[in-house]
């Protein structure tokens, strides 16, 4: 089996930076707020399912991916939450994790939820979804007529499926085994070998396109420096001699300014000068920059004086073993 492990989505590491340092003065406050519930929520839901895969005993060599991004000829993304493809055939799964009560709308392809004290909200139809992407799948997979299938996932075990039409199968996670189980009887004939199915996995993971992260904002609109987390991320910490403190509590780390830099890395960009470090994080010196950015041996290019330092992703393990208490 080959599992593959899913990613915190850069769109929630994003949300996440801009939660810490966004005033809650702006007026998109709670728009982001609601945004990062939602998506961190989905990212909730889609852990509780992989782990479903990890009990999976199945008959047939299989893959599965998450997060797979593939462009159609339009230029449109499919998104896939995740996609199971063994020998016999492939699973389409989309997965939500929405409390109350969901009812789907053949006609209008509408998902309503209806929370208990009665508030009725709009969500993507996850069965629209999922249609479209088979369809999609289709065309790209023609040349190896796998049978194609999707399913809906529901990953809070509280919510009430009410209405939803018949075309794509839709359920708890507990149905999931179950699920797979009567696909493995329906599809009991190999239409690849292990070696195509290895070659049709590569095709689907080079035409993924890793997502983007949002149009930056204005940088005037969030908290600029080192924030201090004891302080909920709302005073600036000082830099003295390789470490930070914060100028209300006194709380002092050198690490955290390896959270700072990567929130940086988000909402502003991934390359940072001397000049641009001082500004951004406070630091008065430039001969205390340059030995930061000296420091943690970013690659960078231009000459002495305009050196662009490229700040790696994951940033706050690759900087990890450069502090002095690791
Ligand atoms: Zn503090």
């Amino acid at each position: 089996m080959n599992i593959a492990i899913r990613d915190r989505p850069l769109k929630l590491l994003w949300l996440e930076a801009l939660k810490r340092r966004l005033s809650e003065e702006d007026p998109d406050f709670s728009y982001y707020h609601e945004r990062l519930r939602r998506v961190d929520a989905g990212f909730a839901g889609e852990r509780k399912v992989d782990r479903e895969w990890l009990e999976l005993v199945s008959p047939y060599t299989f893959f599965v991916m998450h997060n797979l991004i593939l462009m159609n000829s339009a230029q449109h993304s499919h998104q896939l939450d995740t996609l199971f493809i063994c020998t016999n055939f492939m699973l389409v799964i989309e997965i939500k994790n929405i409390s109350g009560r969901l009812d789907f709308d053949d006609i209008t392809h509408q998902c309503i939820r209806t929370k208990p004290d009665g508030t009725v909200e709009g969500f993507p139809n996850a069965i629209t979804q999922t249609l479209r992407h088979l369809q999609f799948l289709k065309v790209i997979s023609q040349n190896y007529s796998l049978p194609i299938e999707g399913a809906v996932i529901i990953s809070n075990p509280s919510t009430i499926i009410a209405g939803h039409p018949k075309t794509i199968p839709i359920f708890h996670v507990s149905g999931l085994q179950k699920h797979l189980h009567s696909l493995f009887k329906k599809y009991s004939q190999a239409i690849l070998s292990d070696k195509q199915l290895t070659q049709f996995v590569q095709q689907l993971l080079n035409r993924h396109q890793p997502s983007k992260t949002p149009a930056p904002l204005d940088p005037s609109r969030f908290r600029q420096g080192v924030l201090c987390p004891n302080c909920q991320y709302k005073s600036q910490m000082h830099y003295a001699r390789g470490i930070w403190i914060c100028s209300r509590c006194h709380y002092a780390s050198e690490e955290i300014f390896a959270e700072a830099l990567q929130d940086y890395r988000y909402l502003v960009r991934s390359t940072i000068t001397n000049k641009q470090l001082r500004e951004f994080f406070n630091i008065h010196s430039s001969d205390a920059a340059n030995r930061i950015l000296k420091k943690f041996q970013f690659p960078f290019t231009g000459s002495y004086k305009n050196r662009v330092y490229h700040l790696p992703e994951n940033l706050v393990e690759y900087m990890r073993p450069f502090f002095r208490s690791s």
